[in-house]
């Protein structure tokens, strides 16, 4: 295509500036960054205000009641914008013993990348500033205006981005916006992905005695992992059914068009299933049935559950505390502030009122429109660079605040990353290919100048 090789200058500059946009990236890397833990915040948003300074963005970072969001702007031969939205945190690294090396060294071993972070998403960041470093050296202007909002809460369900999106609605203004995350799917092929599931993240506590006793007192003293394995169970019985009540009324059934677009999704089963390491999924799914499971249907998994002595061997306690994490993925259009609203009444309806619950993350589900323009852009563009054509999801089966920065103002959003389907994001072992993370800084200049002339 025309438009691939006009970039050819900017693409020769990419490829021969290569290493000085991977030490960059590993710099940014080998900054921890860890929001659950507040381990190395300053350190990482000066860290990324420095790589926006260095290519002549005037960055700020925003306070919130949280971590500050660092932003930043700049114009474009064009009057029109567009956001790159991106997190400056990254999940904790352990279990460390898993790592084949030190998570936080971004060591470079079989032409990849190995760090936390690495795909979610501080490869992201460093692509995106390296490919408006590459266009400024090449042609000077940007094309259009661009837009950074970087924030440092994603990895805890980003807390304070409504308030800011609310207070700052002009800067979160934009004609469109690339999201986080993106990259291949176990064929290699690109993944554009249109819509984010919510979140409903709630921790239950249950309180028994004024401390851990002997084990030889159940017979008269209340045990609260007893309380919170009861709960649980009515919450979600063996038959996979939430009994909260109204928790399903608003999800949407797929149109016509979505189940055909499921239909056409490529069958990655066999090996989706070898890289779990389990012999099958729930409830034995497949074919269609199993992706209206994943991408239209909610869920409630227990993430965590803590009481009384979990080390080896035994010892004969009675817990005086216990405490569960619940993660509720939600679909159009579950609201998940009704949803830990009923389900505190559910608990205490059904004789649970000793369990607390605490609301730790809140996200909207969101989506954005298959002829979004930006869709079309980032399509095509991956086409040029890829040589394929990006298989199409309505939706991930993560989560985000599409919802907070893009839809409540009206802003379509597509994701466009250098991720691979087996980046590990989250887990032991993050990696992204040094390829793909140069690929993914062409993406970035074709992206913008594709914008530009759409
Ligand atoms: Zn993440």
């Amino acid at each position: 295509m025309a438009v691939a090789t006009e970039l050819d200058d900017v693409y020769t500059y990419i490829d021969s500036h290569a290493d000085e946009s991977l030490e960059e990236l590993q710099t940014l890397l080998r900054q921890p960054s860890v929001a659950a833990q507040n381990h190395g915040m300053a350190e990482t948003a000066a860290l990324v205000e420095d790589m926006l300074r260095s290519v002549g963005f005037e960055p700020r970072q925003i306070a919130t009641a949280g971590y500050p969001v660092v932003y930043a702007e700049k114009p474009g031969q064009r009057d029109r914008t567009l956001g790159f939205y991106n997190h400056y945190d990254v999940q904790p690294a352990d279990p460390l013993d898993e790592w084949h090396s030190d998570p936080w060294a971004a060591e470079v071993r079989d032409g990849r990348i190995w760090a936390r972070g690495v795909a979610d998403n501080k490869g992201n960041i460093a692509a995106r500033v390296a490919g408006i470093r590459a266009w400024q050296a090449i042609r000077g202007e940007l094309p259009i205006g661009v837009k950074f909002i970087i924030e440092g809460e994603e990895e805890i369900s980003s807390p304070s981005l409504m308030d800011f999106a609310v207070s700052n609605p002009e800067l979160c203004a934009a004609d469109a916006c690339i999201w986080e995350f993106g990259g291949r799917d176990i064929d290699g092929r690109p993944q554009i992905h249109l819509r984010l599931k919510g979140i409903c993240y709630v921790e239950l506590r249950a309180t028994g005695a004024r401390q851990d006793w002997h084990s030889s007192v159940a017979t008269s003293v209340p045990n609260p992992a007893w309380r919170l394995v009861w709960a649980l169970n009515a919450i979600k019985g063996e038959d996979g059914h939430v009994n909260i009540p109204g928790f399903y009324d608003s999800v949407t059934p797929p149109t016509d068009a979505e189940i055909e677009a499921l239909r056409a999704l490529p069958d990655h089963e066999a090996a989706r299933l070898e890289d779990l390491g389990i012999p099958e999924f729930l409830e034995g799914r497949s074919g269609l049935e199993l992706h209206l499971q994943d991408y239209f249907q909610p869920t409630c998994t227990v993430s965590g559950f803590e009481s009384g002595y979990t080390g080896d061997g035994a010892k004969t306690v009675l817990p005086s505390r216990a405490k569960a994490k619940l993660d509720m993925r939600l679909v159009a259009n579950q609201d998940p502030f009704a949803i830990h609203a009923s389900l505190r009444a559910f608990l205490d309806e059904r004789g649970f009122d000793d369990i607390e619950t605490e609301l730790l993350g809140a996200q909207y589900p969101a989506r954005t429109s298959p002829d979004a323009p930006i869709a079309a852009v980032v399509a095509e563009t991956y086409e040029d660079l890829y040589g394929q054509s990006p298989v199409v999801y309505a939706t991930s089966q993560g989560s985000g605040p599409w919802y907070q920065l893009c839809s409540q103002f009206g802003i379509d959003a597509c994701t466009a990353g250098v991720g691979h389907a087996k980046s590990q994001a989250h887990a032991p072992n993050e990696n992204i290919y040094v390829d793909d993370f140069i690929l993914g800084i062409k993406h970035i200049c074709a992206i913008m100048d594709r914008f530009a002339r759409s």
